[in-house]
């Protein structure tokens, strides 16, 4: 899933006709000042990172002046920004939206997603919109509504006025209609996994207009959505699933200390099973595929090794496809390029075993080589614990 920027999801809700405050990119404080200069103040500056939460970050400021908009951006270009979904590392700002500051009314939420349990698209909206949205999901779930979509029929007329009933929604009916129905467009021309904007402001003249703008897309589209590709900001991404990626290889951070190396995506989610019914906590899932080269096995094994939490490995390969003396290649190959300062477990099964183990022994490093997968997982969580 790749998601935009906020200010390049608003030039696509734009481009469809949808109200967004004017406003530019600035990757300096001179920008901002430029900015703020066209649009005239007073302006909104926001920070542009792919994580939502900064209003209560301290991510969405007013400037009251040019000047004031680039005393701003200084403070807030360059920074690491911590919100509720960064995670506690951050993510550094260097792009900010300066717009043109909106008067509020009324702060509504209103979100297109696929819906996993319905295997179809759904409508999520609230009356009770902005930055508490994740409080009231909690504490008033009434105050939220669903509307699950048929992808053949689309919104249909009474979704509409249930949904603006819902809302709120009175003079400005055929607007909010409008809003609604392109959105959808949207959800759907651009092959997205999630349309939101949050706040949709009700504005004191009566107008509706977009204040945030949120949109992922499902990446296995990207290939008839070159312009949607095109706008990928990559220095937002883990530089570990990048590095990944360039190497075909699947991989997923997780939270936990212990990093595996599987072939198979079925093996992987098993292997994890595993480890967490021993107690231990996975620090990834790595699939390196059934093609998996020497090549690909190395850079694997680097990649996990880049992790400063992982306190312990596990390999876990079925070889059918790949053969395991191809396997132990790849990890010998990569213990004399990368240092490696953490244990090893290796269970190794199938084609050219025992070939495999003849390499693993003749290796320049101590790995524990296992027969059964649910002792090499026990033994993981228990080396990865220090014990
Ligand atoms: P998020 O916290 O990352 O979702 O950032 P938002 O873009 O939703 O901004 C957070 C909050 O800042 C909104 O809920 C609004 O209350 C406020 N805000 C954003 N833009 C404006 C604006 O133009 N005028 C006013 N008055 N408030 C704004
Ligand atoms: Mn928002």
């Amino acid at each position: 899933m790749i998601r935009l920027h906020e200010y390049q999801a608003k030039r696509v809700f734009l481009s469809y006709g949808i109200s967004v405050p004017t406003g530019y990119v600035a990757f300096s404080p001179d920008d901002a000042w430029k900015i703020a200069l066209e649009i005239g103040p007073p302006v909104v500056l926001k920070a542009q990172i792919h994580a939502g939460g900064r209003g209560l970050a301290g991510g969405v400021k007013i400037a009251r002046t040019a000047d004031e908009a680039k005393e701003i951006a200084s403070q807030i270009l360059g920074k690491r920004m911590v919100t509720a979904q960064t995670g506690p590392e951050g993510i550094v700002v260097k792009r900010l939206l300066v717009e043109e500051a909106v008067n509020i009314d009324k702060e509504i939420y209103f979100s297109i997603v696929v819906d996993r349990r319905r295997c179809k698209p759904a409508i999520v909206a609230s009356p009770a919109g902005g930055m508490e949205i994740e409080e009231i999901a909690k504490l008033h779930p009434e105050q939220i509504i669903t509307e699950p979509i048929e992808p053949i029929a689309g919104i249909m007329p009474y979704q509409i006025r249930r949904l603006c009933d819902f809302l709120g929604f009175n003079n400005n009916r055929e607007e909010a209609t409008h809003i609604f129905t392109t959105l959808y467009r949207i959800f759907v021309e651009k092959d997205c996994r999630l349309v939101e904007t949050n706040p949709l402001v009700l504005c004191k003249d009566g107008s509706l207009i977009a204040i945030d703008a949120k949109m992922s897309i499902d990446e296995d589209a990207l290939f008839r959505q070159k312009d949607m590709a095109r706008l990928w900001d990559i220095t937002q991404s883990d530089p570990s699933e990048l590095e990944a990626q360039k190497h075909k290889l699947s991989f997923v951070r997780l939270n936990g200390n212990i990093g595996c190396m599987v072939n198979g995506a079925g093996l992987s989610m098993a292997t994890m099973d595993l480890i967490k019914l021993h107690g231990g906590e996975p620090a990834n899932f790595l699939d390196v595929g059934g093609r998996a080269t020497p090549e690909t096995i190395a850079k694997g094994f680097e990649i996990i090794l880049n992790d400063p939490s992982v306190r312990a490995i596990l390999i876990n390969i079925f070889g059918g496809i790949v053969r395991c003396d191809r396997v132990a290649e790849g990890i010998i190959k990569a213990v004399r390029q990368v240092k490696v300062n953490v244990p090893v477990v290796i269970r190794l099964a199938g084609t050219n075993r025992e070939e495999a183990m003849d390499i693993l022994k003749k290796a320049p490093f101590k790995f524990s080589v296992m027969d059964d997968l649910n002792e090499a997982a026990k033994e993981v969580v228990k080396l990865a614990k220090g014990v």
